[in-house]
C-alpha cells in the first residue's frame, strides 16, 4: 500500500522546488506592460542578479529556458566558420557543441568523460598548439548536470592564460548559479550563462547572458539577428524593447520574490554555504551506504562535486528501481540518467539539492532513498543518515 499523501517532494536537477513565495507573487491578474509596477520592478532585478553572479558587467534577459541563453551567448559571439573549443565535461558541454555545429560553427571537442573536470594541462596544450587563434571561444559548463561534476573556473582561467590565446571564455552556469560558488569578474569569466529554474527558484521561461568588455568587442563582429541581439537588450530604456516584444509579465514578478530572499534575506554566501553543507550531507549518506552492496558517487574525487546535484551508481537496475519505487510509494521524484548509454543507464540516477532547500526536506529524500532500499531488497550500509545528520549538525 503506497504512503504517497501529503505534499509530494520534486528532487529533480532542475526545474527546482519553488518557494511557496514565489509562487504567491505571480498570482495575480495581467499587468500593464508600459507603465506601472512591472515596469519598475525590472529595473530592480538588474544588480541583485549582477550580484548572484558577482559582477560588475552587464547582462541581457532572455524570454527563454537555458538552451536559448546557449543560442544567444553563441550568436552574440561567433559565427559560421568560427571554431570554439569545447570542454567536454560530461553530457550538457557537448550538448552546446551540437547546438554551435548546427550554426555552422566548428567545434573541437576535448572529451574528458562522465566522472571527472578538465585536466587543465591537457586544455593549456590545446589552446598552445592554436598558433593562429582559430579558435574563438573555449566554451565550458561549471556543472555538468548530467555527470554531477563541477570545474575549477579560475584554474580553466589560468589555463587559457598560461596558454596566452585570445579565445573567449564562456562558461554555462544554469544549473551552478545560485548553488555553487561564482565569481565572474575575479575569475574572468568574460560570458556567464544562467536560466532562472534551478538556483534561483523561479518558473523555467526566463535566461541571462552576462557579458563583459571583451565580449562587447567580439560582438561587433557577428550579426546576431535582431532577436538574440544582447546590445538592443541592453541598451534601450524602453520596457518593451528590452524584451524583444511582451515581457514575461508573472515570471518577472517570481524572480523578484525569489532574489529577494536569496540576495537580500539569505545573502549569497550564506546561500553556497548552505549548499555546500546540504550537498556534503548527501555525500557522506551515500559514502555511508555505499560500505555495502553497489551505491558509489558517480564523482570520486569530492573537490570536484556540484553543490546543486549528485549523479549515484547503484547496481545493474537498482537505480530505476529504486526510482520507480520513491515515486510510486512515497511521492518523492528522483532524477533520471542522462548522458549514460546501455546497461551504464540503469545503474545511475541523479539526486538535485538546488535552492530551495533546507534539512527535513533534504532527510526526507535521503530517508526515503533508503526505505526504498529496504523494501526492495538492495544491499547497503546502514549508517548512511546518521551520518548525514552529524554533517548538518556540524554546520555553522
Ligand atoms: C538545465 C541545464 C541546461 C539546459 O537548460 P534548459 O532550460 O533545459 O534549456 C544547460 N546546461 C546546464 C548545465 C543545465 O543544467
Amino acid at each position: 500500500m503506497s504512503l504517497n499523501f501529503g505534499r509530494p517532494q520534486l528532487s529533480i536537477p532542475g526545474p527546482s522546488i519553488m518557494p511557496d513565495r514565489v509562487l504567491a507573487a505571480m498570482h495575480r491578474p495581467s499587468p500593464n506592460i508600459y507603465a506601472g509596477a512591472l515596469v519598475e520592478l525590472v529595473d530592480t532585478l538588474y544588480p541583485d542578479l549582477r550580484t548572484v553572479a558577482q559582477t560588475k558587467h552587464k547582462l541581457a534577459i532572455y524570454i527563454s529556458n537555458g538552451h536559448g541563453a546557449w543560442e544567444a551567448a553563441l550568436k552574440n559571439t561567433v559565427k559560421a566558420g568560427d571554431k570554439v573549443l569545447i570542454i567536454g565535461t560530461g553530457k550538457f558541454p557537448l550538448t552546446w557543441g551540437e547546438m554551435a555545429r548546427s550554426h555552422g560553427i566548428e567545434t573541437q571537442v576535448i572529451d574528458f568523460g562522465m566522472q571527472t573536470d578538465c585536466d587543465t594541462e591537457v586544455l593549456s596544450q590545446v589552446l598552445s598548439k592554436d598558433t593562429n587563434n582559430e579558435i574563438k571561444a573555449v566554451l565550458a559548463v561549471q556543472t555538468d548536470t548530467a555527470s554531477s561534476v563541477k570545474n575549477n573556473i579560475p584554474a580553466l582561467r589560468n589555463a587559457i592564460d598560461a596558454a596566452d590565446h585570445d579565445a573567449l571564455f564562456m562558461v554555462d552556469c544554469i544549473a551552478s548559479l545560485g548553488c555553487d560558488e561564482y565569481h565572474m569578474d575575479d575569475w574572468g569569466v568574460d560570458v556567464t550563462i544562467a536560466a532562472c529554474q534551478k538556483g534561483l527558484m523561479t518558473p523555467a521561461g526566463i535566461a541571462f547572458v552576462y557579458f563583459n568588455e571583451k565580449a562587447e568587442d567580439a560582438r561587433k563582429r557577428v550579426e546576431p539577428g535582431e532577436y538574440w541581439d544582447w546590445v538592443l537588450r541592453t541598451s534601450s530604456d524602453i520596457f518593451y524593447r528590452q524584451f524583444d516584444g511582451t515581457a514575461p509579465t508573472h515570471h518577472l514578478f517570481g524572480l523578484r520574490e525569489a532574489l529577494d530572499i536569496l540576495v537580500h534575506e539569505e545573502g549569497i554566501k550564506a546561500c553556497w554555504n548552505r549548499h555546500a553543507t546540504l550537498s556534503k550531507a548527501i555525500w557522506t549518506a551515500i559514502d555511508a551506504w555505499g560500505l555495502k552492496g553497489n551505491l558509489e558517487l558517480n564523482i570520486p574525487d569530492s573537490s570536484k562535486r556540484s553543490c546543486a546535484v549528485t549523479t549515484l551508481k547503484t547496481g545493474a537496475g537498482e537505480a530505476s528501481q529504486i526510482r520507480q519505487w520513491c515515486e510510486a510509494n512515497a511521492g518523492l521524484t528522483l532524477g533520471i540518467p542522462l548522458g549514460f548509454e546501455g546497461d551504464d543507464f540503469d545503474c545511475h540516477l541523479r539526486i538535485g539539492h538546488m535552492g530551495h532547500l533546507n534539512p527535513p526536506m533534504v532527510m526526507g529524500t535521503l530517508g526515503t532513498i533508503e526505505t526504498a532500499m529496504k523494501a526492495l531488497d538492495i544491499p547497503h550500509g546502514e549508517t548512511g543518515l546518521s551520518a548525514a545528520t552529524q554533517i548538518l549538525a556540524n554546520h555553522h
